[in-house]
């Protein structure tokens, strides 16, 4: 292997190796690992994740492993290579859902074994890796990500040179005993790229959009959306005299210049604290909830025109134009019944309010992300409809809101959904079903109702299938004896002579 740099202190990286944490992973239970972490001197990292990302009851991640959040916001960016560090175990899951979900691109990886993990050689071998994959021809950026064990470990990626041949490179430590969600995740690593980019743009010109620029000032979206979304959010906001700027995580390298040249930030999802503290550095002013519905339009034209300084008629004018649409599309494709929700997106909240303002009856919204001042106005909105809101939800919070309220549909995660139907209680994943259509504007106003409505008239179904298969599945046949076999006196004698 050709290495052409210096070699970073010996001292840095065997001792932040911790010895004894190679056989730990999310089954060690948080505290272990953090412990270990601490001593490995990822103690300042894991104290800012604490702030960013505060844990809730569960003391691991009840989702898919975090570390798929950032994987997936650099495999869906152009000219940017992802390497992973850590369990060949993790690896292999987290390339396995990379490809389910089309990332159609090679991730890295640097495996280790005990031996490479405490005496610091795996850290050189991934510094070596960074080294043969910074190509300028073909990437932007090296990420690399550590996963639970290299970080319990200590393995510095902060020692990495920042930059090789003009390709950067982005070390981040993404630990499923640090990060409680992989929509937090995202944020970790949306976060790296802006301060990385926010210091470039303060040191002097960088490159270019690949499209021209808006003529107008722009508001940057921050958070995944349907791509209808973004073109809803652009009319609404070209009355206005704006024009939407790139969404936070972005596709694109110099797409993060664009993003922070803009006149303020809608944090459409709220989780993105990371994200918004660079924002906020560069001094551009954060919204907080979305354009959904008829009153979370209205109010979040209203916050848009404080922010950019727009005359309060010009508001006024395209809440007159826009509202009415909406309404009528709201009005045009009622929700009729009563309905949880819940999800580990980040956007459930806004999903929920479009469901009340659709007419259905919701109980419960549970969203696995923290509290935010960037989601207090619509928890506010929901309480306001009689809405139970409760973040950091755990699973058994979800399912004991299913048994409390006995909606007509519950909406969720996999085992939300599991639960319902084993319950003869339609159910629908948030996740492929609600976060992948529109929600912004008229094109969200209805988008939903139908998916909705034909779920909630499958009840009678659901309870046939259950009287159908009543029992299966359950005690004795369900496959798991808890004692052995008793088998008949008889029977036993008969083996004992060689009878079959
Ligand atoms: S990296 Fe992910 S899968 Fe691996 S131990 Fe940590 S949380 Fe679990």
């Amino acid at each position: 292997m050709t290495l052409d740099a210096p070699n970073p202190s010996p001292n840095d990286t065997t001792r932040a190796s911790a010895p004894g944490v190679d056989g730990l992973g999310c089954h060690a239970g948080r505290e272990t690992m953090l412990a270990a972490a601490r001593e490995a001197g990822a103690g300042e990292t894991l104290a800012r994740y604490a702030k960013d990302y505060p844990a809730g009851p569960h003391d691991q991640p009840q989702s898919m492993c975090p570390a798929f959040g950032s994987l997936r916001v650099g495999l869906r960016m152009r000219r940017t290579a992802t390497v992973l560090s850590g369990s060949a175990c993790c690896v292999y899951g987290l390339t396995f859902i990379s490809h389910f979900y089309g990332a159609r691109r090679s991730v890295g990886y640097v495996p280790f074994s005990s031996e490479t993990l405490v005496t610091g050689k795996l850290f050189e071998d991934i510094r070596e890796s960074v080294f043969q994959l910074a190509d300028p021809e073909k990437y932007d950026v090296v990420v690399v990500i550590n996963l639970c064990v290299p970080t319990a470990s200590g393995v510095p990626l902060r020692l990495l040179p920042k930059e090789i041949n003009g390709v950067r490179v982005i070390g981040i430590d993404v630990p499923g005993f640090g990060v409680p969600t992989h929509a937090e995740a995202k944020d970790v690593l949306a976060g790296a790229m802006l301060n990385y980019a926010r210091k470039e743009a303060e040191q002097g010109p960088v490159q270019a959009p690949r499209t021209p620029r808006a003529t107008e000032p722009t508001i940057t979206l921050l958070g995944e959306m349907f791509p209808v979304d973004p073109i809803q959010i652009g009319g609404m906001l070209k009355p206005l005299g704006l024009a939407v700027g790139p969404v936070v995580p972005t596709r694109e390298w110099r797409e993060l210049y664009s993003a922070l040249d803009c006149c303020a930030v809608a944090a459409i999802h709220p989780h993105y604290t990371a994200s918004i503290r660079e924002f906020q550095a560069a001094g551009r002013p954060v919204i907080g909830s979305a354009p959904v519905g008829v009153d979370g339009t209205a109010a979040w034209l209203d916050d848009v025109g404080k922010v950019c300084n727009i005359e309060t008629a010009k508001v006024d004018a395209t809440k007159a134009a826009l509202l009415p649409a909406i309404r009528g599309a709201l009005d045009g494709a009622p929700i009729r019944g009563r309905i949880t929700l819940s999800g580990y997106e980040g956007s459930e909240l806004i999903a929920a309010r479009l469901l009340v303002e659709s007419g259905a009856d919701l109980r419960y919204v549970g969203t696995a992300c923290p509290r935010t001042p960037w989601s207090e106005r619509d928890r506010e909105w929901l309480e306001a409809k009689g809405v139970r809101v409760h973040f950091r939800a755990t699973l058994e919070d979800d399912v004991a809101a299913i048994d409390e309220y006995q909606p007509d549909l519950a909406i969720g995660t996999t085992p939300v959904v599991q639960a319902a139907k084993s319950r003869s209680i339609p159910g629908l994943y948030f996740t492929n079903l609600i976060s992948a259509r529109p929600l912004m504007g008229a094109a969200g106003a209805g988008s939903v109702a139908a998916t909705l409505n034909a779920a909630i008239g499958n009840k009678a179904r659901f309870e046939q299938m259950s009287e159908f298969f009543e029992g299966v599945g359950r005690g004795a046949t369900s496959g798991i004896w808890p004692e052995a076999a008793k088998i008949p006196q008889s029977e036993t004698a008969k083996r004992e002579d060689g009878a079959c």
